[in-house]
């Protein structure tokens, strides 16, 4: 007997498996024919590194506050401890970008955010650059959303602008740098992001999951170009620039002053629904983020951001050399590979994982403007990466 409650039904729009478990289901089932062969993980997104020593003791000295009588903390505040939002704030007015404490919202990292901030804006249809991280896509088909699609291409160097998007309103959902592509907006074309945005009455939610991967000088938050302020969210995530992606925290900035077209305060729907759906991140979290912005912090999240980009410049001479066209590795720990003539990116996958042992993962998973591409991420191991580019020497 079953209960009598149905699917969702928009879970039949998704595919059956999330990109990144099918990927480890083929890499496990690899392993098990091939033990004698060690398998070099290039495929999923996720660090490898420990986390900076500053951040460690910042946890460690929190979780002995913890036991304390003076210094135990039960739930914490929804919106995050005044500590991290002052020190996430400081450092965009350190990049000369006005954000207020007051409007940097903690979370349980950037996943939740893109999650959370779309479903404070009725049934607006998504818009969405292609390909992309595919949270994006099943988030917006799992909701019920329209999604409309912007294609990157080679030609526009993955970077599509608005020109022939529709003139009504959406929620555009733009990543900068990218992932897979590993490109990032200049000015320019993230002002033609904002027109679009200004004239079709449409909100831009800017992810910068990535942004500590490019250098001070290039744009690196949506507001470092004008006017976004009235038509963008920002958010970002501490698992890329600081190894959280076990510890889990990440910040959405919301200008105060942005309203919905019905008179809604942006920040403050995102603090109702906040404390519906979550009771916060821990105390012991926020500590060990505030201490990745410390100046110490900082230094040491930069000392193992340089061992990806390390990484990363590798994988790169290696395809410059075999003259293979990619995108991303310099502001990016991902490069986006063509496949050799005549493969799709299934087929590339499977040749690089059979073959090679290299697991990479399929562009066709980021979208169908992605057929035709690989993605090699940077966050490896270094003998595995250089394990990687002398078995490729011999495959490509
Ligand atoms: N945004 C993009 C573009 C990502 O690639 C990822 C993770 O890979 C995330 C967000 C998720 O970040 P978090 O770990 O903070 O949830």
């Amino acid at each position: 007997m079953h209960p009598k409650v149905r699917i969702n039904e928009n879970f039949g729009r998704l595919a059956t498996q999330y990109l990144f478990t099918e990927i480890e289901a083929r890499a496990a089932a690899y392993t098990e024919t091939h033990s004698d062969k060690k398998l070099l993980r290039l495929g999923i997104g996720d660090v490898t590194l420990p986390l900076p020593p500053t951040v460690v003791k910042a946890m460690a000295k929190a979780a002995r506050e913890m036991g304390t009588p003076s210094g135990f903390r039960g739930y914490p505040p929804g919106n995050g401890y005044d500590f991290l939002r002052r020190a996430i704030a400081a450092r965009y007015n350190d990049e000369g970008i006005a954000v207020d404490e007051n409007e940097v919202f903690i979370s349980d990292g950037a996943k939740s955010d893109i999650g959370d901030l779309c479903a404070l804006f009725g049934d607006t249809p998504i818009l969405a650059v292609t390909p992309a991280y595919p949270v994006y896509r099943d988030l917006a088909l799992l909701s019920g959303r329209n999604i409309v699609y912007v294609a990157g291409t080679r030609e526009n160097g993955f970077l599509p602008l608005p020109d022939a998007c529709p003139e009504t309103p959406h929620l555009i959902l733009l990543c900068s740098p990218g992932n897979p592509t590993g490109t990032a907006y200049t000015e320019k074309g993230l002002r033609a992001w904002i027109r679009y945005a200004e004239n079709s009455g449409s909100l831009i939610l800017f992810d910068v999951a990535y942004r500590a991967f490019m250098p001070p000088t290039a744009v690196r938050s949506v507001y470092a170009v004008c006017d976004a302020r009235h038509v963008a969210v920002e958010y970002g995530s501490f698992s890329k620039s600081a190894g959280f992606t076990g510890i889990r925290c990440g910040y959405a900035v919301i200008p105060s002053a942005l309203r919905t077209a019905d008179g809604h305060s942006v920040a403050a729907l995102h603090m109702r629904r906040k404390a519906i759906r979550s009771n916060g991140v821990s105390y012991i979290t926020q500590r060990g983020a505030e201490a990745a912005l410390s100046e110490k912090g900082r230094r040491e999240c930069e000392n193992n951001l340089l061992y990806y980009r390390e990484n990363a410049a590798l994988l790169a001479a290696f395809f410059k050399e075999k003259n293979f066209f990619f995108t991303g590795g310099d502001v990016s720990p991902y490069l986006f590979v063509a496949c050799p003539e005549g493969m799709d990116s299934r087929a590339f996958f499977d040749l690089l994982l059979n073959d090679g042992g290299i697991v990479t993962t399929p562009g066709i998973g980021f979208g169908e403007a992605g057929e035709g591409y690989v993605r090699f991420s940077a966050f490896a191991q270094r003998d595995d990466v250089l394990l990687a580019v002398e078995r490729m020497k011999n495959l490509l």
